[in-house]
């Protein structure tokens, strides 16, 4: 099934959804880029987020916090001492692994061969293992198992050790003479420090939220399947404060919300699914992941963590400044407990990219026919609708670029006048373009196109200046 990956990286990168970074100097390990598609999708998704978030909450707003901030916040987040993963090596090929991601590997193996008691068995151990943080016996497990290096085949391991995750850089004179900053591993802290300025100056009264999409940094021991774990990566988070005692109820309702979310965008509801941790991060008191099959299995999308008074009560411990909120109905002064919602921006736009992702066999008795065709919800889609013009020749191209002109403002669109008509659909379909409109000699006559539709490839007949509403309504949230 890894082909199905394969086959979804190569689209991508032939199509501008995703290149390698700095490809030409053979990339960077873990780091992709956006191409021309892949920012409009990737937009897309964000507008998603944000609208259904922060414009149709009343009591969510959205900020955009820095990158860099003081080196104290992680010292207070816990970070600096504890945002670690265990790292294994394989002393013949010299390569580093993460010990859990070894072992779970193997789990699904097992679970692959049917041997559904020794997977099961096996993940009853590693939970164990990591729960009490036991390096030896994560070590242990690896050998009883006879895990073996992907590489090199052998199982000639060292100990495992604890490896931090942080990026640092230096920046010049700070006021306490150090210099070290890292480079944010989650967006959260910055709503965090910034929790009293937004309550303030927004007049916000718990329970309240605030949501962020931005850049986070993680120097993860290994990199793989693609845009799933990168060292540069986007997350879209939100913090939800309430009162002290409500955080379940609230966690219970942000996990409900939270996957309708996903599912509202059509996709197949037994794809997903939620994950309880059996041992929530450092700074909460309950995690549960929304997971969605891959064709590498079901994999961590979102999380959703319910992070208790932790973070803003360690930020008031470490800045000296009250991080509290004065409750008017209770009449009393509490730091509140938060509800984080955490998604990847990347994995969220490769499990877009997957469910749309359909190689579909079209042929006949006489003929053999295949397309690709990407299925994207409308809303998502980079490309909203393609004008094409019949021929190259009498007056249809001007036409068409009249016709695209009225709709480019509202609309992202593509104008293509090479090929024939059906190439020109199929590489349509193949970005996920819903509808493509063809300009004809007719159109000339009675300004009518023929407007033909992505899914189901039918066509249909509509006059031209009924195009932009048409187009709100199929693409439109
Ligand atoms: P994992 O267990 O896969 O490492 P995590 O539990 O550390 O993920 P969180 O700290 O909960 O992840 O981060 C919230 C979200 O950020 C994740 O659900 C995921 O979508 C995204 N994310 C985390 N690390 C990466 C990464 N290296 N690359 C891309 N997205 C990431």
């Amino acid at each position: 099934t890894d082909d199905i990956l394969k086959n979804v990286v190569s689209h991508a990168k032939e199509y501008g959804f995703v290149f390698p970074s700095s490809e030409i100097y053979d990339g960077l390990s873990a780091v992709y880029d956006y191409g021309q598609l892949g920012s409009e999708l990737k937009n897309n998704i964000k507008t998603y987020w944000w609208k259904s978030m922060v414009q149709l909450h009343e009591n969510i707003v959205g900020i955009d916090s820095a990158i860099f901030m003081h080196p104290k916040i992680w010292k207070a987040s816990g970070h600096v001492d504890g945002f670690n993963d265990p790292m294994i090596d394989n002393k013949d090929s010299k390569k580093r692994y993460r010990a859990d991601q070894l072992i779970e590997d193997k789990i699904t193996r097992y679970e692959k061969d049917k041997k559904l008691e020794k997977a099961k068995a096996l993940q009853g151990d590693l939970d164990e293992a990591v729960k009490s943080d036991n390096l030896t016996r994560l070590k242990e497990i690896i050998i009883e198992h006879g895990i073996v290096c992907p590489v090199s085949g052998t199982k000639n391991w060292t100990d495992v050790r604890q490896f931090n995750l942080m990026f640092s850089t230096k920046m010049g004179a700070m006021a306490d003479g150090s210099e070290v900053v890292y480079l944010r591993p989650e967006t959260a802290q910055g709503i965090f420090v910034n929790f009293l300025n937004v309550q303030k100056s927004g007049r916000m009264k718990i329970p309240f939220g605030i949501a962020q999409i931005g850049k986070a940094f993680r120097n993860e021991v290994i990199a793989r399947q693609f845009i799933m774990r990168m060292r540069e990566f986007e997350q879209m988070e939100l913090q939800f404060f309430v009162r002290p005692g409500t955080e379940m109820e609230w966690y219970e309702k942000w996990k409900e919300t939270r996957l309708k979310w996903h599912l509202a965008l059509g996709g197949d509801s037994s794809k997903y699914r939620f994950h309880d941790h059996v041992k929530p991060a450092h700074y909460a008191n309950a995690a549960v992941d929304i997971e969605y099959e891959f064709s590498f299995g079901f994999k961590e999308v979102e999380g959703i963590h319910s992070r208790t008074d932790f973070d803003l009560r360690q930020h008031q411990e470490f800045s000296g400044k009250k991080m509290q909120f004065f409750d008017p109905e209770i009449n009393q002064n509490y730091i509140p407990y938060v509800i984080e919602t955490s998604i990847g921006l990347d994995r969220m736009f490769l499990t877009v990219l997957s469910n749309a992702y359909h190689e579909q066999d079209l042929s006949t008795a006489e003929k053999k026919d295949q397309r690709t065709v990407l299925h994207f919800h409308p809303a998502l889609a980079p490309v909203k609708a393609a004008v094409l013009p019949l021929t190259k020749k009498d007056g249809l191209p001007e036409k068409a670029r009249e016709i695209l002109g009225d709709l480019k403002f509202d609309f992202n669109t593509q104008y293509d006048e090479k090929d024939s008509i059906g190439k020109r659909y199929r590489r349509q379909d193949a970005i996920g373009t819903p509808v493509c409109i063809t300009v004809d000699h007719q159109t000339l006559e009675d300004n009518t196109v023929t407007i033909r539709h992505r899914d189901s490839m039918e066509q249909e007949r509509v006059s031209a200046k009924d195009l932009s509403s048409i187009l709100q309504q199929l693409t439109g949230w």
